[in-house]
């Protein structure tokens, strides 16, 4: 191999590692910063309506993955509260959104993964008739029946789970035709359906083995080797690889902020740990 093509071979590696992997990686390691973000939001938003409707609301406890509001509960609306406090953020973001589209590749990643996981997980929650949702039901039987709670129940969550998954799927439409604009059109699409419909099934087959709380994370082994094979289907199968000749000047995710989100990442990660060890509460 003659010295200018071993150049090129290796600029070109370079290039398929930083513009194909290396969003990606980011992207999924974004997920848990804002997992915890959402989650927090979620059971504010059940402190809020506990103090709307006459009761208290001093603080979150946080146990590994599983986070409860700490305060007295005087109507069993409460229950609801933390879907709408996960439903005002995904507001926010979409209305953001609409006014000012982000520049930066963090700011794209976090307005996708925001609106991801609260406009998917709230049905998804709903739809398992545990926790929360069991909360509404019983407050919605002494009115309707249970039969009628368990359909107006099911009914809703199917209702907003597709909505949720529309608006998802413009969102990262949006996200990868900007992120991976090599891409063909219908490749654009079949990756950002793939995605959508992946993170939806693991969120709803997490519901359904009967964990509450945010399920990428409640398992961490189990969501790293998810997250592994997802990086790997994603990076090598659905990204095509970098025509030879694309311009390769500018990297989408440059070093400095991978770096800050990685930290951030294992900050995160670390917590997690800790609270499965020692839970920690947050006191208002
Ligand atoms: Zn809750």
């Amino acid at each position: 191999m003659s010295r200018v093509a071993g150049i090129l071979a290796s600029r070109q590696l370079n290039g398929q590692f930083s513009r194909r992997l290396l969003p990606l990686l980011a992207l999924f390691l974004l997920y848990f910063p804002l997992a915890l973000i959402s989650g927090l939001c979620h059971e504010t938003g059940h402190g809020v309506v506990s103090l709307i409707t006459g009761g208290t609301f001093t603080g979150i406890i946080m146990s590994g993955r599983q986070m409860e509001m700490l305060g007295a509960v005087r109507s069993p609306i409460v229950s609801i509260g933390g879907w709408l406090g996960q439903y005002a953020i995904a507001v926010v973001v979409i209305l953001i959104s609409r006014k000012y589209t982000p520049k930066s590749f963090a700011g794209r990643s976090i307005d996708l993964l925001l609106v991801l996981i609260n406009l998917i997980e709230p049905p998804a929650y709903a739809a398992s008739l545990q926790g929360d949702s069991q909360g509404v039901i019983s407050s919605l039987t002494g009115y309707v029946g249970l039969a009628a709670s368990i359909a107006i129940i099911e009914t809703v969550a199917v209702a907003s789970l597709l909505t949720g998954i529309y608006i998802s799927l413009r969102f990262s439409y949006a996200y990868f035709s900007v992120v991976f604009p090599w891409m063909s059109r219908k490749r654009t699409n079949l990756t950002s359906y793939l995605f959508v419909a992946i993170y939806t099934t693991l969120v709803l087959f997490g519901y359904m083995g009967g964990s509450i709380g945010f399920n990428l994370s409640s398992n961490l082994v189990g969501s790293m080797l998810v997250f592994l094979a997802l990086l790997l289907l994603f990076g090598f199968v659905l990204i095509p690889r970098l025509a030879l000749g694309y311009p390769m000047k500018k990297n989408i995710v440059s070093i400095g902020a991978f770096s800050v989100i990685g930290i951030i990442s294992i900050f995160v990660l670390l917590v997690y740990v800790l609270a499965s060890y020692m839970p920690i509460t947050i006191i208002f």
